[in-house]
């Protein structure tokens, strides 16, 4: 009997590094690993000078679909994951309408995934002060886990969990054997500071929002999930300090883990500046120092790097008031091939990167926080940062790595490609990156979901549609 599908002559990245290996692929899924596999398969490809990376399991997008299409939308959102190498993703609870609160709007939101997604999809369920009495149906229904922000979320209808909500929260989810996410900035020190600030440009948009906000969010979070016996994972970190405590609660024992965002190892406050709206987040973009303290993490400390896709249409990004034009990056295509762009500087620019970890170590070392040793960044964490771990995280089962068992999702990248993103190559809905115009190494040439070429060469084909996927749910 032929196999669907072998993959030749590939560079696969598994746990140990990359090696040249075949793989066979029989209903969706890796039969066969190994240096040559002999036989015959229907569909043969030749991976002889690509890499084979583990697809991407992007955590965090928000694709808007029910309820604001016109932002996002599962079909463009999903083929634009899939041109980055991307094979799933898990959607947030809010910027979709309604927000995924209660059991109806999860199978609302479940409906409009399964007609039109590319990539297979998880669903993020709410956790505000309106809905403690329906986490139960979430969970019920196979939500990845409960998302809840600390201060205001820029949406109405998903109100920001107070301590007390989120202590409540937490022990349902812990209950459920579910992690609780948490958009970490204290809602008080931001307003102290917005007070203080005068005018509307750029800079007094990253004035308003201090690392302490995030640092003590992230403190509190933490204790409050010790508390509920809740595992806790911190979105969209930003700064090295605010990351060093999570990893001294870590060593404490602490069930916590955290994840960051190509924008904050690729761009810093002065990039905002120069582009403007398509580099507003929150918390925002830091210090060039602190985005390359951040990259020095990528070894040990950061669990995953995520897009946080975020994107809305060009009439909200434009304006004279930085407060007042919509925060949210959209760059769900490029999560890969930044981080293989780190990789090829990590092993080019080993001394001065090692020096600012150094200098970084120094520094917390006064605070007693711990920082190891600095190392490039290598293939195998890459495949870890980006689709492993966060199967592990979530329990996924037979996702996020290549091995006999597994999903056959792959990415297939020419690593060694150097070329400038533009905005053709871009198939998300409003093509607004702030990457357009910057140079990457590692172009994705093709995209395989369970055993079947959603992307290829720029496009998109294919013609089925992603599953939900759901937790295990003890972790
Ligand atoms: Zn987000």
């Amino acid at each position: 009997m032929p196999w669907d599908l072998l993959i030749r002559n590939g560079q696969v990245v598994t746990r140990d590094g990359a090696h040249r290996l075949d793989l066979a692929i029989e209903d969706g899924k890796i039969v066969d690993i190994a240096a040559e596999i002999r036989g015959s398969a229907r569909e043969e490809i030749d991976a002889a000078g690509l890499h084979v990376f583990p697809g991407v399991i992007d955590p965090h997008v928000h694709f808007n679909e029910p309820g604001r299409t016109d932002w996002e939308g599962w079909a463009t959102g999903s083929a634009a994951l899939a041109a980055g190498g991307g094979t799933t993703c898990f959607e947030m609870p809010l910027n979709a309408n309604p927000p995924t609160l209660d059991g109806p709007s999860f199978d609302l939101k479940r409906a409009a995934a399964e007609a039109s997604s590319l990539v297979d999809f998880g669903l993020w369920g709410g956790l505000t002060p309106d809905n403690l009495d329906t986490m139960d149906e979430l969970a019920d229904r196979g939500v990845i886990g409960f998302k809840a922000f600390m201060c205001p979320s820029g949406i109405d209808e998903f109100r920001h969990a107070d301590l007390d909500t989120l202590q409540k929260g937490m022990e349902i989810a812990a209950k459920r054997g579910l992690v609780v996410a948490v958009h970490a900035e204290e809602p008080g020190m931001l307003d102290q500071s917005i007070s203080k600030v005068a005018g509307a440009d750029w800079q007094a948009y990253l004035a308003s929002r201090p690392m302490l906000a995030e640092d003590i969010a992230a403190r509190l979070a933490v204790t409050a999930a010790e508390l509920a016996g809740c595992g806790l994972h911190i979105v969209h970190v930003s700064h090295p300090h605010v990351l060093s405590g999570i990893v001294y609660a870590r060593e404490r024992g602490s069930n916590v883990t955290c994840e960051t965002c190509p924008h904050y190892l690729l761009l810093c406050d002065d990039d905002l500046r120069s582009i403007g709206a398509r580099a507003k987040c929150s918390p925002p973009l830091r210090s060039c120092q602190d985005m390359w303290g951040m990259q020095s993490h990528l070894l040990h400390d950061i669990d995953f790097v995520v897009s946080d896709h975020s994107p809305a249409p060009e009439s909200m990004k434009v304006g004279d008031d930085a407060f007042a034009i919509w925060g949210g990056i959209a760059g769900v295509q490029s999560t890969l091939p930044a981080l293989i762009t780190l990789y090829h500087e990590s092993n080019r620019d080993y001394e001065q990167r090692k020096s600012n970890h150094e200098r970084l170590r120094g520094e917390l070392a006064v605070v007693n926080i711990p920082l190891g040793d600095y190392e490039t960044l290598t293939l195998e964490r890459i495949a870890k940062l980006t689709a492993t771990n966060v199967a592990e995280r979530f329990g996924i089962a037979n996702k996020g790595e290549i091995a006999r068992g597994f999903d056959a999702d792959l990415a297939l990248v020419d690593l060694d490609a150097t070329y400038t993103l533009t905005r053709d190559m871009l198939l998300d809905r409003h093509k607004l990156s702030p990457y357009v115009g910057r140079q990457f190494r590692g172009l994705v040439k093709r995209t395989i979901r369970r055993g079947e070429t959603i992307f290829l060469d720029g496009k998109m084909v294919g013609t089925s549609r992603g599953r939900l996927i759901k937790p295990r749910g003890e972790k």
